[in-house]
């Protein structure tokens, strides 16, 4: 039977991911060595890809040991106290911080930094532990209280004022059930201010996504299992076509699923390397 395959055009890096990357690469042309805080991208086969040409992750208690080298801090963005640590050992910092994470950094740091008398209770909507995450709550000297979803509400005090903001990579419906359930429980006449700093290179893509789903009969999503974006848009997409595989790669592929359909979708989260989805549809071409 003749297969249909189509990857979706919007699907792929979002443009903090392919600075990031490019800015690795215009270091490892030159030099053929770069230290890079973290993955570059939550996709281990683009981690490999760049390893090859000469990235080494590292991680923060590796950051405090090493003295005069080049390191590249990543998409997500990083707390003041890594800046501290590069600067007293010597260490030239490549900042891929993308631009909407920063904004978001400086805005939390802007509700931080007023006298403590007027400070709001700072409330992250995000995952905690998260790169990202916990680069915000570095702007309030660990203070901000981050909640994963309302369960988590009861460590708010709703007798005192709150600012809310969330991770870039949330969800706009779980953002705007954390905005109802504050307000319900705000104490009368106490200020509540939120911020909606998700980026719209994933809220905006999840309409065309699920469109895209639900246009196949088998949808696979190509992702790495550490992406907090993959996971949230692999849901929406199953979520319209229940037929849809969360798979890191082509290896990954069983035979059984591409029999069974005519119409195959190929997507991918905002970490996912183009030549992934490519390599996809060759694999299900072959098979
Ligand atoms: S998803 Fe948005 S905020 Fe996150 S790195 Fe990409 S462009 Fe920047």
């Amino acid at each position: 039977m003749d297969k249909h395959v189509e990857i979706d055009a919007d699907s792929g890096f979002c443009f903090g991911v392919v600075t990031a990357i490019r800015k690795a690469e215009e270091e490892l042309t030159q030099t053929g060595s770069l230290y890079c805080l973290g993955d570059i991208v939550h996709n281990s086969d683009e981690v490999q890809r760049l390893s090859d040409k000469g990235l080494k992750i590292i991680t923060h208690e590796d950051l405090s040991r090493l003295h005069n080298v080049k390191v590249l801090l990543r998409a997500h963005g990083e707390p003041p106290s890594t800046y501290k640590t590069a600067e007293s050992n010597g260490i030239e910092i490549i900042d891929a911080t993308c631009p909407v994470v920063l904004r978001l950094q400086q805005r939390i740091k802007a509700s931080f930094d007023v006298d403590p008398s007027e400070r709001p209770q700072i409330v992250i909507y995000g995952k905690k532990g998260h790169a990202e995450v916990n680069g915000l709550v570095g702007q309030t000297h660990g203070e901000a209280i981050v909640i994963e979803n309302t369960d988590e509400l009861d460590k708010v005090d709703f007798n005192r004022p709150i600012a809310l903001y969330s991770q870039t990579t949330k969800s706009l419906t779980g953002f705007k059930e954390v905005i109802e359930e504050i307000s319900r429980r705000m104490a009368p006449g106490v200020r509540f201010e939120s911020y909606d700093t998700i980026c719209r290179r994933v809220s905006n893509r999840v309409e065309n996504l699920q469109k895209f789903a639900t246009s196949h009969d088998l949808v696979l999503f190509v992702a790495g299992k550490k992406s907090s974006n993959g996971k949230v848009l692999y849901a929406h997409c199953k979520e319209v076509n229940p037929n849809t595989r969360l798979i890191a790669n082509a290896e990954e592929i069983e035979k059984d699923w591409i029999d069974k359909a005519a119409s195959i979708g190929i997507c991918g989260a905002t970490s996912t390397p183009r030549w992934l989805m490519e390599d996809v549809r060759w694999k299900i071409l072959s098979l």
